[in-house]
């Protein structure tokens, strides 16, 4: 419980409706897609800059933490208020500044959601290319905080690569501002760098303005099934080793195509070992040329079945397989652990090895979806935490997926972040002076260490 002085203070700025510390109302903020909760001392729903510049100011001069939330999506527990504190809640700045298709750029809020931005810029033929799985849900605040990236972020690129300029509120409550409405601006340091990934340690983002991109002439998409997994991983890296950059490259085994196939219906090939779901873009021309070699490369891969959607409701039916993937498998066990190692794409084949080998060790169930095509697996465990043997197994399991990873010159997490579920792991990927340089970064932008405590750093 946050000091009666404090607490109306906190009310005096966003009056008594935005601030919330009730248990049955701040039960709702204590938990995220991670495993882990803890309950803040109060949520509060600021509207403006200046909102949450005096509520920063407050949070300060009496240590109190502070923990942004978008839509608490974040499967690595970085939303969760794990020191108690106040929770900066930001579904009431969910506003849509400017859209401007001549300069290429939108400006948001932080807590407009990834999937509104997308529609906003349809009616002008453009889009926004960062597609996270949660993007119906999850917020641009929480998309930056996370640098989250999504399927078609092998051929685009991740958050970071679009945000042009941002404000944020530091934890003393100053505003700064970086980059521009310019494409190209190299004025200062590239501080978006800096808070894109930062998972809300260094500063709360209140704005962003967001590069934008126009719609390609023509979307292809295939399905395609194996009848051997090594085949599948091996003809991801056959065809992006061949020049071929596709939107997309989605990877799934025969656990998890089973796992959709039961719930969805959308008859999947039940005895496929692998699928892929391979998605271009471009003109016309070159995406036929482009299908044709895909296909090849698939064909001397030992492909068992190609199905190219025929139309936008097709593409749409398998795509909503991919996506509902996570859901279905959480249904399966009261917890659900999903993990996201990288490695580089020419080593997939021999981690997609490890993971197998390692599932069979501890005798789990797992199922592996992966951004194939960059590398990025998400290993899905369902299991139940109380059942205090099985996690033990869960966690070891973990534990050598993170060091095969390493091994291969792979990293901890392509896009779900480091949060609470991975920083022991750090040290296998980093060296200690590398996490003091990152120590010293956060003492110096955030020396009460109010923001997002005990997270990463
Ligand atoms: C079904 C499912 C599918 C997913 N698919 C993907 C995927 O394909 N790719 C991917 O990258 N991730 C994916 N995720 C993970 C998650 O959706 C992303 O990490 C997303 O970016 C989190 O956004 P959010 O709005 O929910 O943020 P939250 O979970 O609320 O917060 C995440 C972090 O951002 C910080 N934060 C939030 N708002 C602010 C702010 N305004 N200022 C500063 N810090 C802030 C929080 O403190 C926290 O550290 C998926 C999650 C689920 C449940």
């Amino acid at each position: 419980m946050l000091d009666t002085q404090v607490k109306n203070q906190l009310i005096k700025i966003v009056g008594v409706d935005r601030y919330l510390d009730r248990l049955e109302e701040i039960t709702c903020y204590a938990y995220d897609a991670f495993v882990e909760e803890a309950l803040p001392d109060a949520v509060i729903f600021p509207k403006t800059t200046a909102e949450v510049s005096e509520l920063l100011k407050i949070a300060s001069r009496h240590k109190i933490p502070v923990t942004g939330r978008g839509a608490g999506t974040s499967l690595c527990g970085a939303s969760i208020p794990i020191r108690q504190g106040i929770v900066l809640c930001f579904s009431k700045m969910d506003k849509i500044i400017e859209v401007n298709t001549r300069d290429r750029y939108i400006i948001v809020q932080p807590g407009v959601v990834n999937g509104d931005v997308q529609k906003a810029l349809e009616p002008f033929g453009f889009f926004y290319p960062p597609d996270p799985g949660s993007m119906n849900t999850s917020t641009i605040g929480g998309n930056i905080a996370m640098n989250a990236g999504g399927p078609r972020c092998l051929k685009y690129g991740v958050t970071a690569d679009y945000v042009m300029g941002m404000e944020v509120v530091l934890a003393s409550g100053k505003v700064i501002r970086f980059g521009s409405k310019n494409i190209k601006d190299v004025t200062g340091y590239k501080l978006s760098s800096l808070f894109c990934g930062s998972e809300g340690t260094l500063g709360i983002i209140t704005e962003a303005i967001l590069k934008v991109m126009p719609m390609p002439e023509t979307v292809k998409t295939l399905m395609v099934t194996f009848d051997n997994l090594d085949n599948t991983a091996k003809a991801v890296t056959d065809i992006i080793g061949s020049g071929i950059i596709p939107v997309a490259m989605e990877l799934m085994d025969k656990l998890t195509l089973n796992a959709i196939e039961d719930v969805a219906k959308l008859g999947l090939d039940r005895e496929a070992q692998g699928s892929l779901l391979i998605e271009i873009d471009g003109v016309k021309e070159a995406c036929e040329k482009e299908i044709k070699r895909i296909i090849e490369k698939v064909r001397q891969n030992g492909a068992t079945h190609i199905q190219e959607a025929a139309n936008d409701l097709e593409r749409e039916k398998l795509w909503k397989a991919r996506r509902s993937a996570y859901g279905i498998f959480a249904k399966l066990a009261p917890d659900i652990v999903t993990e996201d190692v990288t490695v580089p794409v020419s080593k997939v084949p021999q981690m997609i090895h490890k993971i197998v080998e390692i599932t069979k060790k501890y005798e789990l169930k797992m199922g592996v979806l992966a951004h194939a095509g960059d590398g990025n697996m998400h290993p899905m465990i369902p299991a139940d935490r109380s059942n205090k043997e099985e996690w033990k197994k869960v966690e070891a399991a973990f534990a050598e997926i993170f060091q095969a990873a390493a091994e291969l010159d792979g990293t901890l997490s392509g896009e779900h972040g480091i949060g609470l579920g991975k920083s022991a792991y750090l040290p296998l990927v980093m060296n200690k002076d590398t996490i003091e340089f990152m120590k010293t970064i956060k003492q110096a932008v955030d020396p009460d260490l109010i923001l997002n405590p005990g997270k990463f750093v």
